[in-house]
Order: C-alpha cells, then sequence, then structure tokens
C-alpha cells in the first residue's frame, strides 16, 4: 500500500512569510590589513529572520550595508504573505522589481557590492531553514544529501596591526592567553606571521594555511610564505592572496618562486585575461573570487582559461542553490570548487558548513574569518573546529537558533559605531593619512 501525495497534498500550500525582520550588528573586528586598507573596529553583518504563520522561525546572515538592508526591507514588503516552498517563484519576483546585476556592479574592492545577490542569498537561507523545520530535515539533505559530515577549513591569516578591534578602537587584554594573545598581536613581518599561523593552527587545528596578502611589497609576502614552508613543512598545503594587486610581470615573477610550495595562488591579477596569461605561465593552480564571481562570467572564463578553481560565497551567489548549480558547471568544466568568506558570525557558518557538506566534491578546505571574529548571535555560542573541522550542526534546517539577547546588544554596537557600510580605505587613513587604494600595486 503506498500513499502517494494527491493533488488535495499539494493544494495545501506551505507555510507563509508573516513577519521579515532584518536587523543590522556590528561585531567586534580586529586591525586586519588588505589590499584595500584596514578592517574598522566592527564588521557590519546583516541578521535577517522570517517568521512564517504557523510561527516557525527561519534565520541567515549576509555581510552588513546600509543600502543592502534597505533594499532587503523593500524586498520583504514583496514577500510577506508568500509560500517557503516557492524559491524559484520568490526569486522571480525579486528579479522582476531589483531588475537585473551586472558582474560589473560588483566593483574592484576584495569584497562585492552587489546587492540583489546579498538579497537572494538571504532570503533563500532563511526559507530552506523554515523548510528544513517544516520537513524535518537538516538544510544539507534538502541540497542534495550529505556527502561528509564535516567540512575542512583552513587557518586564514592576515597581517594586522596590534589590537582586537571594539570599543577601544583597537583594544586588547593583556590576560589573554593562547590564541586569544595571538589574535591580537601585531603581526608585520615573516616572524610575526609564522607566529600567527602556530596560535591559529594549535587552537583550531587546521591543516592548510592561506596569507592575505597584497598588503606589502611581494617579496616581503613571499617571505612570509617560504617561512610558513620553513615551518611547517611540505605537508601543509600553502596559499597565498593578493586580491589582484599584482601586476602581470611581479605575478610571473614571483608567482614562478612560490611555484614549488604553493597548494594554490590566489587572484594574483586583474581580470580574466590577465590571469590567463598567468595560469599559462605557471604549473600553480589559480584560485579566483574576483574574476569569475558569478554565472555571467562563466562563459568567458571557459573561453579564456582564467582560473583552475573557483572560490565560491553563497552570499554573492545568490544562495545555496545558486551553489549548488555552480559545483555542477565547475564539474562540467573541470574547475576544482572551494569557498571564500568575509568576516562573519556562526549563522553563515552554519550555511557554509551545510554546503560544504552537500558538495559532491570538496579537494580544498575552505576559507573562514571566524576565529577572528569573537562575537556571536547563535544560543549555542561559538562554533567549535576540530582538526580544523566543523561538524554539520544537528537538528532540521540550520541546526541554529537566534540568540536574541545577543541580536539586541550587537544591534545596540551597530547603532552607536555609527559604520553603514565597509570601508577599508578610510579606515587605512586614520592610520596612514592620505593612504589610497590602488587597483593594482605592485
Ligand atoms: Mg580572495
Amino acid at each position: 500500500m503506498t500513499s502517494n501525495p494527491t493533488p488535495a497534498h499539494f493544494a495545501k500550500a506551505g507555510p507563509r512569510i508573516r513577519e521579515f525582520i532584518v536587523t543590522p550588528i556590528a561585531v567586534v573586528d580586529p586591525p586586519l590589513l588588505n589590499a584595500a586598507g584596514l578592517h574598522a573596529p566592527y564588521a557590519l553583518r546583516t541578521i535577517l529572520e522570517l517568521i512564517t504563520d504557523d510561527g516557525i522561525s527561519g534565520i541567515s546572515e549576509i555581510p552588513g550595508n546600509r543600502s543592502t538592508d534597505e533594499a532587503l526591507e523593500a524586498a520583504g514588503k514583496l514577500l510577506v504573505g508568500r509560500d517557503v516552498f516557492q524559491l524559484s517563484e520568490i526569486r522571480q519576483v525579486l528579479t522582476q522589481n531589483f531588475g537585473k546585476e551586472t558582474a560589473a556592479e560588483r566593483g574592484l574592492t576584495p569584497w562585492d557590492q552587489r546587492k540583489l545577490v546579498h538579497i537572494f542569498s538571504a532570503v533563500e537561507v532563511a526559507c530552506l531553514d523554515i523548510i528544513g523545520k517544516v520537513v524535518g530535515r537538516p538544510v544539507v539533505d534538502l541540497l542534495g544529501g550529505r556527502m561528509r559530515d564535516r567540512v575542512p577549513f583552513a587557518a586564514y591569516l592576515f597581517y594586522k596591526y596590534k589590537g582586537a578591534g571594539g570599543p577601544l578602537a583597537f583594544g586588547t587584554d593583556p590576560a589573554a592567553t593562547g590564541w586569544a594573545a595571538a589574535r591580537q598581536a601585531e603581526a608585520l613581518t615573516p616572524a610575526g606571521i609564522v607566529a600567527q599561523a602556530e596560535a591559529m593552527c594549535r587552537e583550531f587545528g587546521f591543516q592548510s594555511i592561506k596569507l592575505k596578502g597584497g598588503v606589502f611589497e611581494p617579496q616581503q609576502e613571499v617571505d612570509a610564505m617560504f617561512a610558513l614552508r620553513e615551518a611547517f613543512g611540505p605537508d601543509v598545503p600553502l596559499r597565498i592572496d593578493p586580491n589582484a594587486i599584482w601586476t602581470l610581470e611581479t605575478a610571473l615573477n614571483y608567482g614562478k618562486q612560490l611555484e614549488p610550495i604553493l597548494e594554490y595562488l590566489e587572484d594574483p591579477v586583474r581580470g580574466q585575461e590577465n590571469m590567463a596569461t598567468v595560469r599559462k605561465a605557471l604549473k600553480t593552480p589559480l584560485a579566483t573570487n574576483m574574476c569569475t564571481t558569478s554565472f555571467e562570467d562563466i562563459p568567458n572564463s571557459i573561453a579564456l582559461g582564467s582560473e583552475d578553481i573557483i572560490l565560491s560565497d553563497h552570499h554573492f551567489w545568490g544562495g545555496l542553490r545558486s551553489s549548488m548549480t555552480l559545483a555542477g558547471i565547475c564539474e562540467t568544466f573541470g574547475r576544482g570548487l572551494s569557498m571564500h568568506s568575509n568576516s562573519h558570525l556562526g549563522i553563515s557558518l552554519a550555511a557554509m558548513v551545510h554546503l560544504g557538506a552537500a558538495l559532491p566534491q570538496l579537494t580544498y578546505a575552505l576559507d573562514t574569518h571566524y576565529p577572528w571574529q569573537s562575537d556571536e548571535v547563535i544560543t549555542a555560542g561559538r562554533f567549535r573546529f576540530e582538526e580544523g573541522s566543523v561538524a554539520v550542526p544537528e537538528g532540521p534546517g540550520l541546526g541554529v537558533e537566534l540568540d536574541r539577547e545577543a541580536l539586541a546588544a550587537l544591534h545596540r554596537n551597530y547603532l552607536a559605531c555609527g559604520l553603514t557600510k565597509r570601508d577599508d580605505e578610510i579606515e587605512m587613513q586614520k592610520v596612514q593619512p592620505g593612504w589610497r587604494f590602488q587597483a593594482v600595486r605592485w
């Protein structure tokens, strides 16, 4: 005896969105350096909570930006009353309202400045959280099912000034030990980077290491990479990401030097054509989260051969299901797939882990800034890493719940700090007056 669904089953619409709550928050962030400047004492994030007509809550997290928040509020007005299962229809409604976004709107910064992809991502992840709760399955099972129970991440090293961010600007805790002490320590030299890597790997068990480059003259950063190789040996994969700030000549020269020690070289140069030229000249695989960052970029990427690995990011590719689509494209065209990250909390991490667990192929440890943050907005507190990996959260949906007290406190931080968008150039000018971001520097 079977009980296949009947038309009557389908006639019963899924839960509908009753409330659409957008909360901007500011989380403490250390003074990390990158090609675009310096991280502010707070990183902005936006938390979306959807509540259905039958009282189910679904949550998501995206990078914070006042104009994205305003667009998200506008999206909410279109989506209240809609069935959370109708994800394609929801996407169509949003596209019809906001129009199409071009890849060029991404901007030149290391992070993506498009609005619509963030809105898709916020709404889709929160809906999937609700759908998971309705059907009693984790989000990973809605993405095709679990290919692994634990998802590996890489140590993400930064050149940094002294301090841990927050209310005292670059405030520090003199009693801090272990990773907490390393997290607030200055790291500007190869020895400083090695010390940071050792503390981070000791605390989190990471087994791959990435250095955010593009900060100093290339030889200094290459020296840091060789110092890491010396300290960690040949079995720990190493990566460097100069965020497309090197010239072609610099990338070819230093890329050759780094060839024997790199797992991959991330965005050495700007643009798909330049990436393709470097890729032809080096044995090292090239990865990107800057030259191939949307579906619109794929045809040219394939025609030119601009990278070996695409660093996806569900916040920038329009959600988790879009990221699974990207995985299929990568498989078709022989691209590897891994994951990019910006400063984030546990709701984003949970989504990244569900996605990472669902990807059919996962050859590279994913990026995460998570060790650099100390705040949290979920009831279970900070996620734990074991041997560099995070276990897929238990329970239906994302498997994490909003800590409403923490959310309110972090929202107060947002109101008090006065930041409305990420601007690492302005922050850098507070330390080095007159400093300007350059799309290509060395
Ligand atoms: Mg990158």
